[in-house]
């Protein structure tokens, strides 16, 4: 079918406001290419500025200037006198239409241009790579030009520049594909459902002009596809969690990294995608093999998050050190640098069969039953099964000491809802995000062993506050950034004459340090915030019953503060009050 015909139906789309409206043109559209499916397929990617569905990465959008220069070529127009239209009228579109009515040249012979040409070409724009890339996009884009009509001249160019925006979004194309093809709009839930979980808009509008309904019911999750991801809701308190989601419910914690869907196929190639379907295999070479390898020969699908980790301590670190992880250059580097662990919390497809609708708890139970017991990259996620608020309080702590951001809970009896934020998973995030400004001054009283690269030397330090009331040095922190490496080499020569055999009896903890240090040095540090804590032992009982205060991701400042004995270091009274003013301070700005 001719391209014409689909500039005609975007003209008028673009001079209606009205929703309805547009969803009617779209279908009589549609309708016209009943006969056609490929077509169909086509003009469904291109109707919401695309080519192929997200995951597969396919970029249009060329540049200003080689859009100019094309639209020059294939008219004869000066390049000057282009540059100046183009800043009165400011859109490429209008431009274009403009210069192909105006063209300086006629061409020898002018094709009509179909559907399926323009299709080609644009996608060979997209493709086009390497060297003579540039040459290829913009003889391409003139060669369709050469052979538009003023109008379609419009559109083609505001495609090629990533600049449709004729108002339609995926859910409006479901909108006219169901009045289309489904009989009534109201049959569109049934093709958003598909929708989740095969977000290939081309593909779904070619099966219902192909097959109705019949043809829905062969769209499946499938490897390679990206399930669109299941999202939460989110309470304030664990009361309201249990009324809603109760009376039982996991939860999990929720780590402050990348989501990613992991799409492991038999033949060991693995694919993985991002919140918002991305292919982001590339940044995550580790990832990948380390699914690869481990589950070798088998088919599945994960839903899972990434986060960075200190490989020393083990420590969850900030998102931002995991955005380290997404350049394009140095990845090598990147990945020696910021090594991850991906923590698993769901199973969407095994070995052939698709899970998204058996409950949750079965989904766990198989997911233990294949994830590694002891892996460093891969982990299944922490999660405990609850039934009343003291123990999701108590297990949100964990999870907030833990560096997560809060807990996610989820009703142990529900699917796995693709694309939908309902109320089977709702998320408990911490509150407080006030940032703690002021440095503390702690006290070294152990060491922890480091791994990896800090093999050798300490690759944390446990750190204490004093209390003048008992004369007790607690512990408030694990402390393993903020080092340079020379510092970082020299700890153990620097700290060797405070090694003690056993725990001074003035230091209260509740953690095993693999070396003990007597009370002695303070450093100064600087963390992200405080917060409550299970097992540090500052303020124990204090705020709450069962559980201390912590710093959240403490760093060196690069000060010893050689000034200060351990008896002058910030006392837990001090680290009550700032905790108590982080708290003023949100209940103001909320
Ligand atoms: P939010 O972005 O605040 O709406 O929270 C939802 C996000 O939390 C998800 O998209 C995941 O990336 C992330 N997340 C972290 N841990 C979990 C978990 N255990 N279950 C589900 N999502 C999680």
């Amino acid at each position: 079918m001719r391209f014409l015909k689909v500039a005609e139906y975007y003209r008028k789309i673009e001079e209606t406001s009205g929703r309805l409206e547009m969803i009617s043109l779209l279908k009589n559209l549609f309708l016209e290419l009943k006969d056609s499916p490929e077509d169909l397929e086509k003009v469904a990617y291109l109707t919401i500025g695309k080519l192929r569905p997200d995951y597969e990465g396919v970029e249009l959008g060329i540049g200003e200037k080689l859009a100019l220069k094309a639209i020059s070529l294939s008219t004869g127009i000066k390049e000057s006198r282009i540059n100046s239209e183009y800043k009165k009228l400011g859109d490429v579109g209008i431009l274009a239409e403009w210069a192909v009515k105006n063209r300086a040249i006629t061409p020898f012979v002018m094709e009509e241009l179909t559907i399926s040409r323009v299709y080609r070409d644009l996608l060979r724009i997209a493709k086009a790579s390497g060297q003579s890339s540039q040459d290829v996009k913009i003889r391409t884009f003139a060669g369709l030009l050469s052979d538009a009509e003023p109008i379609e001249a419009r559109y083609i160019a505001r495609i090629v520049m990533g600049k449709l925006r004729l108002g339609i979004q995926d859910m409006t194309v479901l909108d006219a594909l169901a009045e289309a093809f489904l009989g009534s709009r109201s049959r569109r839930l049934l093709l958003e459902q598909k929708y989740n979980i095969y977000p290939d808009i081309g593909r779904i509008a070619r099966v219902v002009a192909e097959e109705g309904d019949a043809g829905l019911g062969k769209i499946e999750v499938r490897l390679g596809v990206p399930i669109r991801p299941m999202l939460a809701q989110r309470l304030k308190s664990a009361k309201e969690i249990l009324e809603k989601a109760g009376p039982r419910v996991i939860a999990e914690y929720k780590y402050d990294g990348e989501r990613m869907q992991i799409h492991i196929h038999r033949d060991g190639m693995v694919e993985i995608f991002s919140r918002r379907l991305e292919n982001i295999t590339n940044p995550y070479p580790d990832v990948a093999e380390a699914f690869s390898r481990y589950f070798s020969g088998r088919e599945a699908i994960f839903d899972s998050e990434t986060v960075a980790v200190n490989p020393n301590t083990g420590e969850i670190l900030p998102f931002q050190e995991l955005m380290h992880r997404r350049r394009k250059y140095g990845i090598e580097k990147a990945m020696e640098e910021y090594p991850t662990t991906t923590y698993v919390f769901d199973v969407l497809y095994l070995d052939g069969r698709s899970l998204i609708d058996v409950p949750l708890e079965e989904r766990r139970k198989m997911l233990e039953k294949i994830l590694p017991r002891k892996h460093d990259l891969i982990k299944e996620v922490t999660y405990r099964i609850v039934e009343d608020e003291e123990s999701l309080e108590q297990f949100f702590e964990e999870a907030v000491e833990y560096g997560t951001e809060g807990v996610m809970a989820k009703d142990p009896r529900s699917i796995y809802q693709a694309g939908i934020r309902g109320w089977s998973w709702i998320k408990l995030k911490r509150s407080y995000m006030s940032k703690m400004v002021e440095p503390v001054d702690l006290v070294v009283v152990g060491a922890f062993a480091g791994k990896g690269k800090r093999a050798g030397t300490y690759g944390a330090l446990l750190m204490a506050v004093y209390d003048p009331k008992t004369d007790r040095y607690k512990t408030v922190c694990k402390m393993g950034s903020g080092f340079t490496d020379e510092e970082l080499a020299s700890l153990p020569e620097r700290l060797k004459e405070y090694r003690i055999q056993f725990r001074d009896p003035s230091v209260e903890s509740k953690l095993e340090a693999d070396v003990w240090l007597e009370p002695a040095i303070v450093l100064e540090v600087i963390g992200d915030e405080i917060t409550l804590s299970p097992v540090h032992t500052c303020a124990w009982g204090v705020v709450r019953r069962n559980s201390g205060l912590a710093i959240r991701f403490p760093r060196f400042t690069g000060r010893w503060r050689d000034d200060k004995g351990p008896e002058d270091a910030t006392t837990e009274e001090e680290i009550i009050s700032m905790y108590k003013a982080q708290l003023t301070k949100v209940v103001e700005e909320s």
